[in-house]
Parts: structure tokens; C-alpha cells; sequence
């Protein structure tokens, strides 16, 4: 399914943007500030993502500088004025459309469709097929960033995603917390390390059945953590 975040502050419109997308199927995320929408939009996987110009917190200009810095999700911005359009052009920003409002749902849901199929064709150009590690029922799709547990997928942070990613590569391997620090948060200095114990709880509630009795990510008590397979 299709995932897509809307960083919109006015509520109605949201709301209405939404219920169109799901109805032909997609899966909806909305934030209405742009400094929430940008870490949103940074921690997760989107397919696009739709974002107002005027919005609390930081505007839209700034919103998409900065996602664009990181990533090369489709965006397609919105703003009420056609001024705004011109100078978004102008600013050449990256955003890859441009919609005027007042539009109808439906052209939205058109213009989201169409991105989305350009942008596929584009990526699916470069490449035969994902890179896939596959355990038991979970799989980590190292192309698109993505994770399934029976299927079902679940969603990652990036953090998240690789410590997990390098975990799964590197099976029946005992890491110390240490060395996972320093290996997913690049960083040589001692860092707190209590962050790699938190992202692994969070980890294992996302794949683990019985998270007292993980099945993946074992715990050596006194070391560290190893990947079973
Ligand atoms: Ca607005």
C-alpha cells in the first residue's frame, strides 16, 4: 500500500485530502505544523508527500529544502496563491508539482496517482529488483527501506532500520551494545549507549510475537544482542 503524508495545518482540507486518498487506497499520514511534518517526513517512509506552503512552525519552503537535503521522496506542494507557485519555481526547491487551491479531491488523487507511476518507472529503471534479506517470516526490503512481519509491514525509523538491517546481516553474531552504537550511530566518542537498548525494545515490539521470548534478537545477558537464525 501506497504510504502518503500530508503536512496541512487547515484541519477540513486535511481531512477531505485524506478521505479521497484512502478511498482509492492509499495509506494516509497527516501533520498540520511543518517542523512536526519534516520529522515525520525524515523518521518514516513515505511514497509522496503533500505539503502546504503556509504553516505553523516552519513553512513549506523550508519543509520541502530540508527533506530534499535527505531524501527524494515525490513531493507535490500546495498553496493558496499563484504567486507562490512562480516562486517556488523560481527557488527551485525540488518540489516536483504544484497545486493551486482551491482543487477538487479528485484532481488531487489524479496528479498523486500520475507522480507515483512516473516515479516507480524511475526508480524501478535503476534497478532488477530490491535487495531482500528474508528470516522466518520477516523480511527487510533494503531498497525501499521497508520491513514485513508475515506480510504485514511495520514501520521503521531509520535508526530502527538499521540496527535491525545490520543485525539480520550479521547473524549469530554477539554485538555489545557499544559496538552497535558506534556502528548504526556513527560515532567513535562513548555515546549512551542506552539508546541501542530502547531501539531494540522497539524493534522487537514491531517484530517479535512474544516479546519476552524474542525469537530474532536474542539478548546475551552482560554482552549484548545476537541475531538468531
Ligand atoms: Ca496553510
Amino acid at each position: 500500500m501506497n504510504k502518503i503524508l500530508i503536512v496541512e495545518d487547515e484541519e477540513a482540507i486535511a481531512d477531505l485530502e485524506k478521505d479521497y486518498l484512502e478511498l482509492s487506497d492509499f495509506e494516509v499520514t497527516i501533520e498540520n505544523k511543518g517542523d512536526i511534518g519534516l520529522q515525520t517526513a525524515l523518521a518514516n517512509e513515505f511514497d509522496l508527500i503533500i505539503l502546504d506552503l503556509m504553516l505553523p512552525g516552519m513553512d513549506g519552503f523550508e519543509v520541502c529544502k530540508h527533506i530534499r537535503e535527505k531524501k527524494n521522496v515525490p513531493i507535490l506542494m500546495v498553496s493558496a496563491k499563484k504567486d507562490d507557485i512562480d516562486k517556488i519555481r523560481g527557488l527551485g526547491l525540488g518540489a516536483d508539482d504544484y497545486i493551486t487551491k482551491p482543487f477538487s479531491p479528485s484532481e488531487l488523487v489524479a496528479r498523486v496517482k500520475a507522480h507515483l507511476a512516473s516515479y516507480s518507472r524511475l526508480v524501478g529503471a535503476g534497478h532488477e529488483s530490491n535487495d531482500v534479506v528474508e528470516i522466518r517470516g520477516l523480511k527487510i526490503d533494503k531498497t525501499a527501506r521497508r520491513v514485513y512481519v508475515n506480510d504485514a509491514e511495520k514501520s521503521f525509523t531509520t535508526k530502527e532500520f538499521d540496527l535491525l538491517t545490520f543485525l539480520a546481516e550479521n547473524p549469530n553474531h554477539v554485538f555489545t551494545k557499544e559496538e552497535l552504537f558506534r556502528k548504526i550511530w556513527n560515532m567513535d566518542s562513548i555515546g549512551d549507549i542506552a539508546t541501542v537498548t530502547v531501539h531494540i525494545k522497539k524493534i522487537r515490539e514491531k517484530i517479535e510475537l512474544d516479546t519476552a521470548n524474542p525469537q530474532y534478537i536474542e539478548t546475551i545477558w552482560g554482552v549484548g544482542y545476537r541475531f538468531k537464525v
